[in-house]
């Protein structure tokens, strides 16, 4: 069976979807597949009388469903139901998320997918486990902490992974009692929207998942600020995460999840192992053509293997066929836009004139999608722009260095702090490392998450507030109350 399909074929439905109805919207935004550049959709854009309805319809659902209050096992089960109906329809979410965006239809069916609705069970899951608390007090009183659901949680996905990310906030949220209205990105909103569907199919009470349709500076920015959705859970941009808590902090206090962008480090040790690390380093600035936020893009090495780690990079790297997400055979995915392949290859040219050397790419590939060249540039300072700046594309760097010491300082970045990978066979030396970097997750002698969905993921430093994932994020999905009772 062939998992290639033509990619005029999926019916692509674009409105809101709103207390388990579509409502319609005028397309304004138009929507290019990135693979060829195709223009073959639109994207309404809800202002606030849509914001406000998705947000009523969501109370309405809260209050009339019980979902908050119902024995939160029967939230399991239907979330349950749920998980499995997006596995049953893999294959449907698959093609209206391929077509729009970078991922590509074999690592949809075998990856996102497969583990986004792992993660929507392992969330369900979490309803009838976790709880709050009795703490120690005097003798002559009785402590409790309880917990309870926000209501309506106002979420905002990106476009890198937008089904996974769909899952990451859903998942929680609905699990810990609350309605979600979720604003995907205006440039890959399908299979969201399918996404909430199959929850209504499931049996989640219609009004409880509702997608607007439309940008940041509009509708998101509509959805921070309304008064009404008790708590933020965004994902994408550090310069939209502040934007947003600019918005919040105008319009009312609310908690905020943020998980930002990064600029992660892959340090290399003498001691590694060099083929180990170039395959995980290679991996990690190919998938989804370096559009994902860990994509640990500034390789630091040690100056004694950096020329053999280079070259194992640069073989690596190289002989990438672009070609249609749609196309099974495709294992290279495009920039997102025209105008972010532009920016990437704008700030590559500006770090070449900061004396930036090549050892590969550096170029937009002659396609007629998105594509650019894998590239990897060394004799790069620490304040080299593509040093400094999330690229956002197939764009590593190259430091090296002699000290431990210097691989964490060269390792520290002055905003970010999302991830950071560690290569070495010491086991002290990697330990060491654990302590001496700044970031959210650390991977040693592997890139990239696993399947284990306990593990939570989020930023220091500017890359975010708060996590995604294990059980911190049902818990940010949830508000506690102390209680002190005298005997
Ligand atoms: P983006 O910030 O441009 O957009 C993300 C989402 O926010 C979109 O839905 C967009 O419409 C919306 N948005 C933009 N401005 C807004 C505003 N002022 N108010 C409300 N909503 C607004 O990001 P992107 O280009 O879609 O995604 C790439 C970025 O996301 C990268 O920086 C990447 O590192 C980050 N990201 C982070 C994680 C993580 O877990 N930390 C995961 C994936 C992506």
């Amino acid at each position: 069976m062939t998992l290639s399909f033509d990619p005029a074929k999926p019916e692509f439905r674009s409105g809101h979807f709103i207390g388990g109805e579509f409502v319609a919207g005028a397309p304004e935004l138009a929507m290019h597949r990135p693979s060829d550049g195709a223009e073959f959709a639109g994207c309404p854009v809800a202002g606030e009388a849509i914001v406000d309805q998705a947000v009523i319809a969501a109370k309405d659902a809260l209050k009339s469903s019980g979902w908050s209050t119902c024995r939160p096992r029967e939230r399991t089960n239907a979330m349950l139901r749920w998980a499995d109906l997006i596995d049953k329809n893999a294959e449907e979410l698959a093609r209206l998320e391929c077509v729009p965006s970078t991922r590509l239809i074999n690592q949809l069916i075998a990856g996102d997918i497969a583990v986004t609705a792992e993660q929507i069970r392992f969330f369900a899951e979490l309803a009838d486990k976790e709880g709050g608390d009795v703490v120690p007090t005097d003798s002559g009183s009785f402590g409790m902490i309880v917990t309870e659901p926000y209501g309506v949680v106002g979420a905002i996905t990106p476009w890198n992974f937008p089904i996974s990310m769909a899952g990451w906030k859903m998942g929680p949220a609905l699990a810990a009692g609350n309605a979600v209205v979720l604003k995907p990105s205006e440039m890959t909103p399908f299979s969201t929207l399918r996404m909430a569907e199959l929850s209504v199919e499931a049996g989640i009470p219609a009004g409880l998942v509702n997608i607007v349709l439309g940008d940041g500076p509009v509708t998101g920015n509509a959805l921070t600020g309304h008064p009404d959705i008790a708590k933020v859970s965004f994902t994408g941009s550090t310069g939209a995460g502040s934007a947003i808590m600019a918005n919040v902090a105008r319009t009312g206090i609310k908690p905020m999840t943020l998980e930002l962008g990064g600029k992660s480090p892959q340090i290399v040790f003498a001691d590694a192992d060099i083929a180990l690390a170039a395959d995980c380093i290679a991996r990690s600035i190919l998938f989804n053509g370096g559009q994902a936020c860990v994509a640990g893009s500034r390789v630091i090495a040690h100056a004694s293997i950096a020329g053999e780690l280079a070259e194992r990079l640069t073989t690596l790297m190289s002989g990438q066929k672009p070609g249609p997400g749609w196309d099974e055979a495709t294992t290279y995915s495009p920039c997102i836009s025209a105008r972010q392949r532009a920016r990437v290859h704008g700030l590559v040219q500006a770090a070449i004139s900061e004396g930036a050397e090549v050892l590969a790419g550096a170029r937009e590939m002659d396609h007629p999608g998105y594509f650019y060249e894998p590239t990897l540039l060394t004799n790069v300072s620490q304040d080299n722009i593509a040093v400094r700046e999330e690229v956002f594309g197939p764009v590593l760097t190259l430091q090296t260095f002699e000290s431990d010491e210097e691989a964490f300082a060269l390792a520290d970045h002055p905003t970010y702090g999302l991830a950071a990978g560690v290569y070495s066979r010491d086991v002290s030396r990697a330990l060491r490392s654990i302590k001496s970097i700044a970031a959210g997750t650390i991977w040693i002698n592997r890139y990239g998450r696993s399947r284990d969905h306990i593990l939570p993921t989020g930023g220091y430093k500017s890359s975010g507030i708060g996590k995604d994932l294990g059980r911190d994020a049902y818990h940010a999905n949830r508000r506690s109350k102390s209680v002190l009772i005298d005997l």
